[in-house]
């Protein structure tokens, strides 16, 4: 293996055989070995509970984690680590804004976009919000002139990056119209934030959410950026470690970002974000990204030469992701083919019903990149793809 492959121990494996060629990282990324190495480590000789301890292990490992934060907030661009909150996830993370402003959303309105993740769907509906889609194109380009917001709208949620189609949202134009309403903004940014470079601030965005395993990092753990703004919400949980004075009558909070981390978290999982973050600056960012766009446009080429196939979005703007169905074969089957050619890739909904309803099917062949693919990959890709053809005609 060459390139940055050759950081990740599991893309050395062979399945059925074959070369394991992955492409399904929207789903969820490898993990390189510095990041492996920094998880065992910490647990071989840092291990203990975070914030509470006078002992030696507890204050390295408060170090350790307090480290991580910052390292996310310099990379998100947040003003101050307290900013920063480590949560299980991307939808814990929107769920835990949803929890905490649904006095505000209850019987009004969340302008969200047809292509959402159910992550950023369920939990405004489950906070009582209804939701309302700004208008796109058939490319599924979103008409920003035609956004319209009312007295009824008390958020936008917005993917920065589709995971069905890799389409990429302006979200700065959004922030900046929704600022003329004084609207909140959250950014879904679980498929950008491996991808494109952020900055919070320069985004002008109220909350930003995002995990950790789809940026080589550990499973259960992600990060909630929350404006300096909104440092005195509600806690959308209670418990430990959130709280300054506890009595039976009354309990008041800390300051961000603790008032938003009750209970023990995912240590470890906040560390392994913090060596992922490494490992990218130290591969280079800007190499990263123009080794992905490279590969990006390779196989948006490849799979566009294509006459069987069917490549759903704008197909000038992509980034991770790229659906695709092939003429008279079922998605299924053809993830299936596909597996046993040694690509990995995924089919089904992609948790996107609503965008699925809107092209009138039920699901699309998802090829999702990271930085370790390479066009070798594409050339893999595209031979399960002829090979699902010749089996079909
Ligand atoms: N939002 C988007 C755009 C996603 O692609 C995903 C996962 O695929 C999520 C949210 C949910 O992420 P998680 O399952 O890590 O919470």
């Amino acid at each position: 293996m060459t390139g940055f492959a050759k950081d990740f121990p599991i893309l050395d494996k062979e399945v059925y055989g074959k070369q394991l060629v992955y492409l399904d990282n929207a789903a969820t990324t490898q993990k390189p070995n510095s990041v492996i190495d920094t998880i065992s480590d910490f647990y071989k000789t840092d291990y203990s509970n975070i914030h509470r301890g006078v002992h030696y292990l507890s204050e390295r490992s408060s170090e350790k984690y307090e480290e991580a934060r910052k390292k996310v907030s310099d990379f998100i661009g947040a003003r101050n680590p307290g900013e920063v909150t480590f949560t299980a996830g991307t939808t814990d993370a929107i769920n835990q804004v949803a929890r905490s402003l649904e006095p505000s959303l209850k019987g009004n309105e969340v302008l969200v976009t047809g292509v959402e993740h159910h992550s950023n769907i369920v939990p405004w509906q489950m906070a009582g919000a209804k939701l309302r889609a700004i208008q796109m194109d058939e490319d599924c380009n979103l008409l920003l002139d035609s956004i319209d917001i009312t007295k009824e709208t008390k958020l936008i949620a917005i993917s920065h990056v589709s995971n069905v189609l890799g389409s990429v949202n302006d979200i700065k134009k959004i922030t900046e119209i929704a600022k003329d309403h004084d609207v909140p903004v959250l950014v879904d940014a679980a498929q950008s934030i491996q991808h494109l470079p952020l900055d919070v601030k320069n985004i002008g965005c109220d909350f930003l959410a995002a995990s950790g395993h789809k940026m080589y990092a550990d499973t259960g753990v992600g990060m909630l950026y929350t404006s300096d703004r909104f440092s005195d919400l509600m806690p959308a949980k209670g418990g430990g470690g959130m709280v300054d004075k506890v009595s039976l009558e009354k309990t008041t909070y800390q300051e961000p970002p603790l008032r938003y981390e009750a209970g023990t978290p995912h240590i470890a999982g906040a560390i392994s974000m913090g060596a992922a973050i490494d490992y990218m600056q130290k591969r280079g960012l800007d190499n990263i990204e123009k080794h992905e766009s490279d590969v990006y446009s390779y196989a948006r080429d490849r799979l566009l030469e294509m006459d069987n196939v069917t490549v759903y979005g704008n197909t000038d703007r992509m980034c991770g992701s790229i659906s695709f169905n092939l003429d008279q074969v079922h998605h299924y089957d053809a993830g299936l083919i596909m597996d046993k050619m040694g690509v990995a890739v995924r089919t089904g909904h992609h948790c996107a019903q609503p965008l699925m309803r809107s092209f009138a099917i039920e699901g699309t062949v998802r090829a999702s990149f990271a930085l370790y693919n390479t066009k070798e990959d594409v050339d893999r890709l595209i031979e399960g793809i002829e090979k699902v053809e010749m089996m079909y005609t």
